[in-house]
């Protein structure tokens, strides 16, 4: 019997858990749902972000040795991070443009502005503070935030996957130079583990179906019930549209003119990360799905995936940055600022920065959004007038950030070489029945 391909159990998964999340509303179910529906999903995302440390450094330090040559790194690296600039500014550009086109804040009237600064007052408040410590901080605290001061501490909960990758790297490079004969039982240990990581995210993914489930039908009973959603329609239909053009036009166009991979492939290997990305709201959590679609299904070497995706995951946020474009050029029309061209222009470098900032978990562009409204000189209280219509969007834009690392990715891969032809390549039949 064919099974279903995975993009569609997760899809299924995704419907179910709406409608069940709707009829537990109907219903009275709600605190059914949270005792004993929504503990499924957080341990499905857990189980994703317990493999992810594992993952990086396994697949890492496979990734660096196999390259033998150290100069390589650099090449890719050059290209990885001009890329990943290059995709974030077009993405700023492209919600710029769309937002100052549309000008969905210049028609919020006063009272739904009021009630909205009102009811999210507190909210707002908490992303403000939650943003205080990166506005005090100089500006070489990223190069001094690479550097862990322990890797244990790097690698634990909430960890600093930057500051895990320069230690991998790091200790990668310190392989090669050493004696090969001493080396060698160490790559085969990390070479074991990363087939061992690999072998439990296949296990994990059988279970992506009800995990979504089970997120999904939480989300939906928790959701607050809003009239003033309305109200931010046009706002997120920038947001929304935006993202849609970065994912149905730009990315495709990309892959197709840099890697010479049509949309149809790119987003068959894709979508069940895309998915992922959507219903975790997370591209940390999201991965090691991530990085298995890219290697098995869209034929990028390991040598590039280990190193693109992890960096790509922490620091290309393209759908971020251009929700935090449109987000600011919105608060300010509320308010009934006019930005100057200059001001817009600033946006770009800020938000570049933002997004580059911004933890890859569910919310974490909202607090560098902070920072934007700061630096163009919007009043920060403005981020209670989005709030409702938070979530949403950060599913929306998280599906963008992945996306866009994975079309990265592609096209670094094709650069160096390292793109497998798809036809000779083994498409994995765990799970992908078609
Ligand atoms: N949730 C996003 C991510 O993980 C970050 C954000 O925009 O809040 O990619």
């Amino acid at each position: 019997m064919k099974k279903l391909a995975l993009h569609w159990q997760i899809l299924l998964g995704m419907a179910a858990g709406i409608l069940f999340g709707v009829l537990a509303s109907q219903m009275g179910w709600a605190e059914f749902v949270k005792d004993w529906i929504k503990p499924f999903g957080t341990i499905f995302i857990n189980s994703l972000k317990l493999i992810a440390i594992p993952l990086i450094v396994a697949s890492l330090i496979k990734g660096v040795t196999d390259l033998k040559d150290i100069s390589k790194l650099s090449q890719m690296g050059g290209r990885t991070i001009v890329i990943y600039i290059a995709t974030t500014v077009l993405a700023i550009v492209i919600g710029l443009l769309i937002v100052n086109l549309i000008g969905p804040g210049r028609g919020l009237d006063a009272s739904t502005r009021d009630s909205l600064l009102n009811d999210y007052a507190a909210d707002a408040g908490a992303r403000i503070t939650a943003a205080s410590a990166q506005r005090e901080s100089g500006p070489l605290q990223a190069l001094v935030d690479l550097v862990p001061e322990n890797i244990v501490g790097a690698a634990s909960n909430n960890g600093n996957m930057l500051q895990v990758i320069f230690f991998v790297i790091c200790f990668g490079i310190g392989l090669i130079l050493i004696d090969p004969k001493k080396a060698q039982p160490v790559k085969d240990f990390f070479d074991g583990v990363n087939e061992v990581v690999l072998k439990l995210i296949d296990l994990i993914m059988i279970a992506a179906p009800y995990g979504v489930f089970a997120l999904l039908a939480a989300l939906v009973v928790e959701a607050p019930s809003t009239d003033l959603f309305l109200a931010l329609f046009y706002y997120s239909l920038c947001v929304l549209a935006g993202l849609a053009i970065m994912i149905f036009i730009v990315y495709p166009t990309l892959v197709k003119v840099f890697a010479g991979r049509g949309p149809a492939f790119f987003f068959r290997g894709i979508s069940p990360a895309q998915l992922l990305a959507f219903s975790t709201s997370s591209s940390a959590a999201t991965l090691p799905v991530t990085m298995e679609r890219v290697e098995e299904h869209l034929g990028v070497d390991e040598e590039v995936t280990s190193f693109v995706l992890p960096i790509g995951a922490t620091i290309n946020m393209d759908g971020t940055s251009l929700y935090q474009a449109v987000a600011a050029v919105f608060i300010a029309q509320a308010y009934g600022m006019d930005l100057s061209l200059m001001t817009q222009l600033g946006i770009i470098t800020t938000a570049l920065a933002a997004s580059i900032g911004s933890a890859a978990v569910p919310g974490a562009g909202m607090v560098m959004l902070v920072i934007v409204l700061g630096q163009a000189g919007i009043p920060e209280a403005g981020l209670a007038l989005i709030f409702a219509v938070d979530r949403p969007l950060d599913m929306c834009r998280t599906v963008a950030n992945v996306t866009g690392d994975a079309t990265v990715a592609m096209i670094v891969a094709k650069s160096v070489d390292k793109l497998n032809d798809p036809e000779e390549r083994r498409l994995d039949d765990h799970y992908v029945a078609a």
